[in-house]
C-alpha cells in the first residue's frame, strides 16, 4: 500500500514527478487541480462553482474539493494506494484525509520563490493530453504545438502574473502550515526541488522508499 502526497508551492514540479512515480508504483496520480478543471470543462454544478476560484488563483472551498477527492479515492483503482498532487492544501483537508485514508509518506518540494515565478510563467500545457512543457527548460519540438498530438499549447489562466502572485500568497498562508502538520507526525520528507527533473526524481524515489 502506498498512500503518498506531494506538498509544495505551485510550480515546484509536483505534477511532473507525480506522473513518473505513479507509473513506477502502479498507483493512480490524483491531481485535485486536474479533477476540478475536468469538472469545470464538463460544466457540472460542482465545476461551475469551482471555476471562479481557480481562475483567480484562490483555493476552492474545502467541501467542494473533498467531495471530488473522496469520490475519486473510492474508485477501485485506488484500492492499493494513490499519489496525491495538490491535495491537501489546508489543515482542514489534511485532518479530514487522516480520518478517511491516512497518508504514509508526504514529500515536501522545497525551492525559492524566484524559481517558482520563472517556472510558472513559462509553463504551457496541451489542452488535449495535458502534457506540460516549459518554454525555457522543456520546449516543444515545434513552437506552440504538442509533441504528442500537435494540439496548440495554451497557458493556464492561473499561470498569468496576477494569479501567480495570488497563488503564492495563498500557499504561504494556508498550505505551508500543512508541512508542520505532517512533520509533527513523523511522515514528512523534504527534498530540494531546484534541480533538473532527473535530479529531483532521484530524491523523490529515495524519499518514498
Ligand atoms: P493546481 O493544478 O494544483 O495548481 O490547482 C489549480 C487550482 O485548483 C488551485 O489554484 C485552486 O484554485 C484549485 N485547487 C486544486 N487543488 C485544491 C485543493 N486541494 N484545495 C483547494 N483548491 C484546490
Amino acid at each position: 500500500m502506498h498512500r503518498i502526497a506531494f506538498l509544495g508551492p505551485p510550480g515546484a514540479g509536483k505534477g511532473t514527478q507525480a506522473t513518473v512515480l505513479a507509473a513506477e508504483l502502479a498507483i493512480p496520480h490524483l491531481s485535485t487541480g486536474d479533477l476540478l478543471r475536468a469538472e469545470a470543462a464538463a460544466r457540472t454544478p460542482l465545476g461551475l462553482e469551482a471555476d471562479g476560484y481557480m481562475r483567480s488563483g484562490r483555493l476552492v472551498p474545502d467541501a467542494v474539493v473533498l467531495r471530488v477527492l473522496e469520490e475519486r479515492i473510492g474508485r477501485p483503482d485506488a484500492r492499493n494506494g494513490f499519489l496525491l498532487d495538490g491535495f491537501p492544501r489546508t489543515v482542514a483537508q489534511a485532518t479530514t484525509l487522516e480520518s478517511v485514508a491516512p497518508l504514509d509518506r508526504v514529500v515536501f518540494f522545497d525551492l525559492p520563490r524566484d524559481v517558482l515565478v520563472d517556472r510558472l510563467s513559462s509553463r504551457r500545457v496541451c489542452p488535449t493530453c495535458r502534457t506540460v512543457y516549459n518554454l525555457l527548460s522543456h520546449p516543444p519540438r515545434v513552437a506552440g504545438r504538442c509533441d504528442r498530438d500537435g494540439a496548440e499549447l495554451v497557458q493556464r489562466p492561473d499561470d498569468r502574473p496576477e494569479a501567480i502572485a495570488t497563488r503564492l500568497a495563498v500557499y504561504a498562508e494556508t498550505t505551508a502550515p500543512i508541512v508542520d502538520f505532517y512533520r509533527a507526525r513523523g511522515r514528512l520528507r523534504t527534498i530540494d526541488a531546484t534541480g533538473t527533473p532527473d535530479e529531483v526524481g532521484r530524491q523523490v524515489r529515495a524519499a518514498t522508499r
